[in-house]
């Protein structure tokens, strides 16, 4: 891995199921509006909310991540979740980055809206804001305005809006940042659903991709009809 030498690294861990546009656009504008020296991928290996059974395997997820990134130096894809035991746990996850990256290195954890709002439901959530500083990322259906919300309910109320930053920030706690990102409505979910039913999926995902899953015939047997 490369990162050894850098000092702010961006996190972005997902099924990517296939990986789109949305979760490379996202970790783009992140990676120039907080200046990060670079994104990892991190797609998990057996994710706890989403049943094993109907995911495609990890090494399909994982090259598919690869062929995206692959003109992007400053993306990197990790396959640690892979290689820790049991479920993938973010908070074990970021536990063992700190380990390996170099010492001073500070995370940045991405996490779209949808996601963020149900951080109450992962596994020793909040070490999350205190290992690593937060990013939510924009996703059409979901409203920002419930994330002073979350944070006061679920986290601390002592969270507060600091405009300068664009972030709320904590006296204690790692701050949490808001990032302007475009908003594109393209999920794994719906690209499956496409796949499955022989409709185009191109413009979704970059053109490597959408080879890969031609190639492979991934997402074209009726177990992917499912819908999470
Ligand atoms: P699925 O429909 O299978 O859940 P997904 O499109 O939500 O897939 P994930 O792999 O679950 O993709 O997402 C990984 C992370 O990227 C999550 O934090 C999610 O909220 C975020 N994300 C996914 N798609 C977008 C998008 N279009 N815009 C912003 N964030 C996104
Ligand atoms: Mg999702």
């Amino acid at each position: 891995m490369t990162s050894e030498i850098r000092k702010k690294m961006g996190v972005l861990g997902g099924t990517f199921d296939p990986v789109h546009y949305g979760h490379l656009r996202a970790a783009e504008e992140v990676l120039e509006a907080l200046g990060l020296d670079g994104i990892l991928f991190i797609p998990a290996a057996s994710p706890p909310h989403k049943s094993q059974a109907g995911i495609e395997d990890f090494e399909h997820r994982c090259e598919m991540l690869k062929l995206a990134v692959a003109d992007q130096p400053q993306f990197e894809v990790s396959d640690l979740e892979r290689r820790l035991p049991g479920k993938s746990y973010t908070a074990v996850t970021l536990r063992k980055l700190q380990e390996v990256l170099a010492e001073g290195t500070e995370l940045f954890f991405l996490v779209g809206m949808d996601a963020f709002l149900e951080l109450h439901t992962w596994w020793h959530y909040r070490e999350l804001f205190e290992l690593s500083n937060l990013v939510v990322l924009r996703r059409p259906g979901h409203d920002e305005e419930w994330i002073p919300v979350f944070l006061r309910e679920h986290v601390s109320p002592l969270y507060a809006w600091q405009a300068e930053s664009g972030a709320f920030v904590h006296p204690r706690m790692l701050p949490v940042f808001v990032v302007r990102n475009t908003y594109l409505g393209i999920s794994s979910t719906r690209i499956r659903w496409l796949a499955a039913h022989g409709k185009s999926i191109r413009y979704l995902v970059p053109h490597e991709v959408l080879r890969y899953i031609a190639g492979k015939r991934l997402y074209q047997s009726s177990s992917i009809h499912r819908v999470r």
